[in-house]
């Protein structure tokens, strides 16, 4: 194996433009895997209820039942399509989803398992 390449962390003041780095999030699972929870810098709350497969271009959002429990984080890619959740829950069905949080990705409209 080559010795692995380390990239250089990039000095936060190098700003591509329009796009602010925002500090990475993490959360871990149940099992112990690390998800990426970073927000977009374009972040919403949803309405109780709701989870829109459509938004902002590059922005996410926390996704409530209809209880107000936070459930969900979506995120949107730059035509404001949805491709990625990381649910909070396991849906109430621990058999089938024995990890959380845990995510789903989008393909053309349809979530994956
Ligand atoms: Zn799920």
């Amino acid at each position: 194996m080559p010795p692995s390449k380390v990239k250089k962390a990039k000095n936060p003041s190098d700003k591509k433009a329009g796009v602010e780095p925002l500090p990475k999030e993490k959360i871990m699972s149940n099992q112990g895997n690390e998800y990426d929870y970073t927000p977009f810098k374009n972040h919403k709350h949803g309405k109780p209820g709701e989870n829109p497969i459509k938004s902002e271009p590059n922005s996410s959002m926390d996704i409530y039942d209809k209880n107000g429990n936070h459930v969900q984080r979506r995120w949107y890619d730059k035509n404001g399509d949805v491709y990625r959740d990381l649910d909070l829950t396991n849906h109430g069905n621990s058999k089938k989803h024995p990890e959380y949080p845990h995510e789903h990705l989008w393909k053309d409209g349809v979530r994956g398992k």
